[in-house]
């Protein structure tokens, strides 16, 4: 099973947190050969089968998908917890060093930089407060001696480093924000476009641009057998009399009604589009040339009911020319016929169809 491309970018921050968790380890490594850490061998050992343990336990929860049972499914909070309380725990064997250790805290704070917003950062400096806390007790309760002058400058030390961490962290969470808006308008946009591309702007039919895609799916379709389509051309009679008689709105009127009309009597694998002028193309798909006539004749018959709204009274017919797809042949040799039976249909007298 593929993971989702989200489920991808989650499993690539784990996988960088868990790099950032080794070198965590190799300063552990460090403090333990110069002599201090707290800790023998043994020790040493099981804190880092606790480090990459946890690493890869995470990165198992988000392969099996199990994160997606959670409201953040990135996990951003419970990593950096855990991530945090592992340095506590390392900074707690850590003698003289501490401070040094405490810094692994910032590039904690910079992996939920792109993630967290002012809530989680609180939550996270607090969280961190708490680990402190629990330190220092730790130490007392141990019998190790503490300076509280000393422990309060380096307190104090790292929370002004953990704020201003936080702000650019803040800065660059609301940056991320800003992207993804844009990436969200740009994708409207295109879509918008896209649409726009394809889409006849007097009709909403299809335009002429797209009738090549449209046309060509067709054949590579019926060129795989067992698929028959029909192009039939579409021109109004005397359209020209419309514009004459009712000026170039009232022409455009009927243009816009005449693609309704197209779209409302055409199956919904078929379809409509607009050629130009008063030329519209319609593709009748799965169907021979009897299926065809049928739908043409319905065409003609509600061509002679139909009231047109800005011209009362006005009575149109169509002139047709219909052409069945041959397999293997061009699809532009298809449309030419059409063409030429549409030629054959104006020339024999208008509002007639003919076939080629
Ligand atoms: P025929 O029966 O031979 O097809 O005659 P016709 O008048 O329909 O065809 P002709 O090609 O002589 O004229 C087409 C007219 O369609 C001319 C043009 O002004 C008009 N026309 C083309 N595009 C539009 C449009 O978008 N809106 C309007 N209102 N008229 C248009
Ligand atoms: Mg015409
Ligand atoms: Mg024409």
């Amino acid at each position: 099973m593929q993971p989702s491309r989200h489920q991808r970018l989650r499993l690539r921050r784990i996988l960088l947190a868990s790099i950032a968790s080794l070198l965590h380890l190799l300063l552990c490594w460090l403090a333990y050969a110069s002599g201090h850490m707290r800790l023998d061998l043994l020790g040493m050992l099981a804190l880092n089968l606790l480090v990459i343990g946890s690493f890869a336990g995470f990165l198992l929860f988000t392969w099996f998908n199990l994160n997606l049972h959670f409201r953040d499914p990135s996990l951003t909070l419970p990593q950096m917890a855990w991530a945090i309380v592992l340095i506590f725990i390392s900074a707690y064997y850590a003698e003289g060093l501490r401070s040094l250790f405490l810094m692994m805290v910032l590039v904690v704070l910079m992996f939920g930089a792109f993630r967290l917003q002012l809530g989680g950062f609180v939550r996270v400096g607090v969280f961190t407060l708490l680990c402190y806390a629990v330190l220092l007790w730790l130490m007392l309760r141990s019998g190790q001696t503490v300076d509280w002058q000393d422990e309060l400058m380096h307190g104090l030390e790292f929370f002004v480093l953990l704020f201003g961490v936080s702000l650019l962290g803040l800065e660059m969470s609301g940056l991320r924000q800003v992207l993804q808006t844009r990436n969200h308008d740009l994708r409207l946009a295109m879509e918008r476009i896209q649409q726009l591309a394809i889409t006849d702007e007097l009709t909403g039919l299809y335009n002429r641009r797209f009738v090549k895609e449209l046309v060509a799916q067709q054949k590579a379709l019926a060129d795989r057998g067992n698929y028959q389509f029909v192009l039939c051309l579409v021109d109004l009679d005397y359209f020209k009399a419309v514009n004459d008689q009712y000026g170039h709105a009232g022409g455009d009127a009927v243009l816009r009604q005449l693609g309704a009309l197209l779209k409302s009597l055409v199956r919904d694998v078929d379809f409509a589009a607009r050629m130009g002028g008063e030329e519209f193309l319609l593709v009748l798909s799965r169907t021979d040339t009897a299926g065809a006539r049928q739908m043409l004749q319905r065409l003609r018959l509600a061509m002679a009911q139909q009231e047109w709204a800005q011209c009362p009274g006005l009575r149109l017919t169509l002139s047709l020319g219909m052409s069945a797809y041959r397999p293997e042949e061009d699809w532009q040799d298809c449309l030419q016929r059409a063409d030429d039976a549409l030629y054959r249909a104006k020339h024999a007298g208008r509002d007639q169809l003919v076939e080629l």
